[in-house]
């Protein structure tokens, strides 16, 4: 068995194509945007030359920033982790005190690659999964903005079948009709961020979405700790599907959720990883849940390795690296929507690689 010799983690700003906000941005009733988004690559190498790539995209919602990132990647000893024992590996990295989700899951993602590339597999066929053949379909997701630009973005979209659309504005009226403007009849997904304080404040809501008749379902509508019978009394009574995100953490709230909503969506950095996140899918498929695989702002790393897990799901929203105009790695591929390896050059692990000069990236020490 060869330890890993060496691990870095490099601090890089996605750059995003529009401003990008969410309920939680709203303060005092105006949007405050991000342009630049930063995240955490992660290389590990052995001293028999493999090597494996990792992201991490911490999200102000979870108190998570890249230094959080850095903190947790300092204290870990590189040579406890191992290509060839992945279960120990990942022991060692559950074991280390103020664990940040994202940094485990960007090491998490590095031990896989690795590992899937010196078994000559893509990633999804190293986990014992098939990936659709035709491909996955996954939304593109317009952030909140004024309704003038929302439409705008909208009608930028016209290529991709699925929209998400963030809620949770004073405007939200006007913002779904301006949207409406530019893509009537499109299936739209709706996510709140947990913008809705009170039950009947989310039933008056999603009652008036459901006149659209094009609303998918309605994401996280109220704050993860809502009490549950508020949940239950939502559930009961909403004409649309109901899907947790900030309510599911990973595989320990799958019964809690199969409780208060139809669906759930999981994301990797919020389970800290592929392997908790297929057991999060896993464990949701189990107890009756739709399953949806989600993304914060990412670049490609981070996009292909959600991507192999593609066949676990009902629906897929994975644009964060569409969502930005400096991804400096090329990996799945987003075909007006579809999500394909097909024609990817790197056949093996996440089936990604740098994009030529990496925008000057060079992915130095921590
Ligand atoms: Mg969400």
């Amino acid at each position: 068995m060869s330890p890993i010799d060496s691990l870095t983690g490099t601090r890089f700003n996605l750059a995003l194509t529009h401003s990008w906000a969410i309920a939680t941005d709203v303060q005092s009733g105006r949007v405050a945007g991000k342009s630049e988004y930063p995240v955490v690559f992660v290389v590990l190498k052995d001293a028999l030359g493999r090597s494996g790539l990792g992201e991490a995209s911490p999200s102000s919602q979870y108190g998570e920033t890249w230094e959080t990132v850095l903190q947790f990647l300092r204290q870990i000893d590189a040579s406890r982790l191992s290509f060839d024992d992945l279960s120990a590996s990942r022991a060692y990295l559950e074991s280390l005190p103020h664990p940040s989700m994202p940094a485990r899951c960007a090491v998490d993602i590095a031990l896989l690659d690795g590992a899937a590339r010196a078994a000559g597999q893509p990633l999804h066929r190293f986990l014992g999964l098939e990936y659709p053949a035709a491909g996955a379909l996954s939304s593109f997701t317009i952030g909140l903005d004024t309704p003038d630009r929302m439409e705008a973005k909208a009608r930028e979209a016209a290529r991709y079948p699925i929209l998400k659309m963030k809620l949770g504005a004073p405007t939200d009226d006007a913002n779904l009709a301006a949207v409406r403007r530019a893509a009537p009849g499109k299936l739209i997904r709706v996510d709140a961020n947990a913008a809705w304080k009170t039950r009947e404040e989310a039933l008056e809501r999603i009652l008036a979405l459901a006149d659209d008749g094009n609303i998918e379902f309605v994401e996280q509508p109220m704050p993860p700790d809502a009490p549950e019978a508020d949940a239950l009394w939502l559930k009961e009574r909403s004409p649309l599907p109901l899907v947790g995100d900030e309510s599911y953490q990973d595989a320990r709230d799958a019964e809690h959720c199969a409780r208060c909503f139809h669906g759930v969506n999981v994301k990797l950095v919020k389970t800290g990883g592929v392997t908790a996140a297929k057991e999060a899918l896993e464990a949701a498929r189990m107890r009756g849940l739709k399953t949806m695989l989600g993304c914060m702002i990412e670049s490609s790393v981070l996009i292909s390795a959600a991507a192999h897990l593609a066949s676990l799901t009902d629906w897929l929203d994975l644009d964060g690296n569409v969502l930005i105009t400096n991804d400096p790695f090329e990996g799945v591929r987003n075909l007006d929507g579809r999500i394909t390896f097909d024609g990817v050059p790197e056949r093996f692990g996440l089936q990604t690689s740098g994009r030529a000069g990496s925008l000057g990236l060079s992915l130095g020490g921590i």
